[in-house]
């Protein structure tokens, strides 16, 4: 068991066999999900898990396994997972694998320290100081004026939650000692089709989802200015006080883009943060030929940026930049004397735990920061337009295809491309309720027979007044034209008889 291979207790030679063992579990693993060929996943139901599947039990032993069953265990571990590197999993704004940021992963797992001082972290504290100088730089702030950090261990969500917390705490300071009594009846606003934890933050933060105001979006899920100006008018009317707008560059589902210049200067007029929720977007920017679609981010107070999704970092990475010094650290800084000595003798400036709402934090940034390494500003760009070429691709094919139809009948803003698939019986059904009704059960129906065969995996939903339709994106490296094409067979395969 684990102390038998400390490499200082005679264990030298077990822990090289074992680590040599679980590297080719992982090899192994890894040479499965890029092989087309192979099953996404092999779907099992949750109560068979719990049973246990041949030789593989979830239970805990009260005396130690052997180290040729936990190599077994770790194996079918990922045998009975979903392979999210495939080049057909299209289900998340996170995928693919990349072999650099697992590295990287590796890396930071095998040092297995703590980010929030210099003295356990020299190296990982001043080398995130770097990577959140080029992530300022792109999006076009000065250093000196900006301040960021990489959420640990939680993602864009909880950077969303930053964004709003360092808000208010700008406006008003005083939250941090008196709570929400001490305030007035703040509200913020974000779009219907921004993302859910917006809401989910002002919960957290003892604001109420009452308090967040949905701002109508335009047909293609951008947020309306002109609609903004009158929400924010009427919030003010009924004596509330905005504080916050939390616009989103790169909408979960659609795609969208607000139209950050407009609503930039809206927020200047009424003196609200703007912050941008470019979870999905941000890595966009690295592309000249696209950037251009969140021109005004550079305006923003704040900013959320998931590497983890179009720049297909490995999870979690995802980083909240905020457009102003120190504003991090006064609004979440507990002086913790055991932590962060006053006294310490060196470098305490890169002792930047404090500026978290959490003590301990894994190494998030170091998986980003190899992969810029290997690929360089250019790679990415070079990844990220055939993403967008993808999509281009995917929505031509859909177009011409009249068993499917577009949620929007022009091209493409970013990757993401909605659509519904018509089986023949529903093509003869006039368009209005009694189609909807049907089309509603079909992509779920579909999704499922997908996954007990294990063929492909891409996500639906309803949003609005639309029934369920299929949200394609393309952030996985791996995917190719061929993968495209696969998918539109398939879904047709599956679905042409329901
Ligand atoms: C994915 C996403 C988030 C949440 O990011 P997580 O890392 O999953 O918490 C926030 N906003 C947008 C627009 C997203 O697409």
């Amino acid at each position: 068991f684990s102390l038998d291979l400390l490499p200082s207790k005679n264990g030298k030679e077990l822990t090289n066999y074992f680590l040599r063992q679980v590297v080719d579990v992982l090899l192994h693993y890894i040479k499965k999900t890029f092989d087309v060929k192979s099953k996404i996943l092999d779907f099992h139901h949750p109560h068979q898990l719990l049973e246990g599947l041949d030789g593989f039990s979830l239970e805990l032993p009260d005396h130690p396994e052997s180290l040729e069953q936990l190599l077994v265990d770790c194996t079918d571990t990922l045998k009975y997972g979903v392979k999210t590197g495939h080049p057909r999993f299209f289900n998340q704004l996170s995928s693919g694998l990349d072999m650099i940021g697992l590295a990287g992963e590796w890396l930071t797992a095998t040092a297995n320290t703590n980010m929030f001082t210099y003295e356990i972290a020299p190296v990982f504290t001043v080398m995130e100081t770097i990577v959140l100088k080029k992530m300022y730089e792109i999006i076009g702030w000065k250093e000196t004026e900006a301040d960021g950090l990489f959420s640990p261990a939680i993602g864009g969500s909880i950077s969303n939650l930053y964004g709003i917390l360092v808000a208010r705490y700008k406006q008003y300071p005083e939250i941090k000692t008196k709570g929400m009594t001490a305030l007035p009846h703040i509200v913020l606003f974000v779009s219907e089709q921004g993302h859910y934890s917006v809401k989910k933050a002002a919960a957290i933060l003892g604001i109420g989802t009452d308090n967040v105001i949905e701002v109508k979006c335009d047909e293609r899920g951008r947020m309306i200015p002109a609609e903004l100006e009158k929400n924010i008018a009427q919030a003010k009317r009924k004596g509330q006080t905005p504080f916050f707008v939390s616009t989103t560059a790169g909408t979960t589902v659609y795609g969208a883009f607000d139209p950050l210049c407009d609503i930039a200067d809206i927020c200047e007029k009424h003196k609200l943060w703007m912050h941008v929720d470019a979870a999905w977007g941000g890595g966009l920017l690295l592309s000249r030929s696209h950037s251009y679609k969140l021109r005004g981010i550079e305006r923003a107070n704040s900013v959320t940026w998931n590497p983890h999704k179009l720049m297909g970092a490995p999870l979690q990475c995802s980083a909240i930049l905020i457009q102003e010094k120190d504003l991090l650290e006064a609004c979440n800084q507990m002086r913790a004397g055991y932590l962060f000595q006053p006294d310490k003798l060196y470098n305490v400036e890169f002792d930047t735990g404090d500026k978290t709402i959490q003590c301990g934090q894994h190494i998030e940034f170091f998986l980003f920061w190899v992969m810029y390494s290997s690929s360089g500003t250019y790679g990415f760009e070079a990844q990220i337009n055939k993403h967008m070429e993808l999509a281009k691709y995917f929505y031509k094919v859909l177009k011409e295809r009249d068993n499917f139809k577009l949620v929007f009948d022009a091209e493409p803003e970013f990757t993401n491309v909605c659509f519904w698939y018509l089986p023949p019986r529903l093509k003869h059904i006039p368009k209005g309720f009694e189609r909807d009704q049907e089309l509603q059960k079909i992509a779920p129906k579909i999704k499922a027979l997908m996954i007990e065969e294990g063929s492909a995996m891409i996500s639906y939903q309803p949003c609005g007044d639309k029934v369920n339709f299929f949200r394609m994106v393309f952030s996985n490296p791996a995917t190719t034209q061929t993968d495209v094409d696969y998918l539109i067979e398939e879904i047709e395969r599956l679905g042409k008889d329901l």
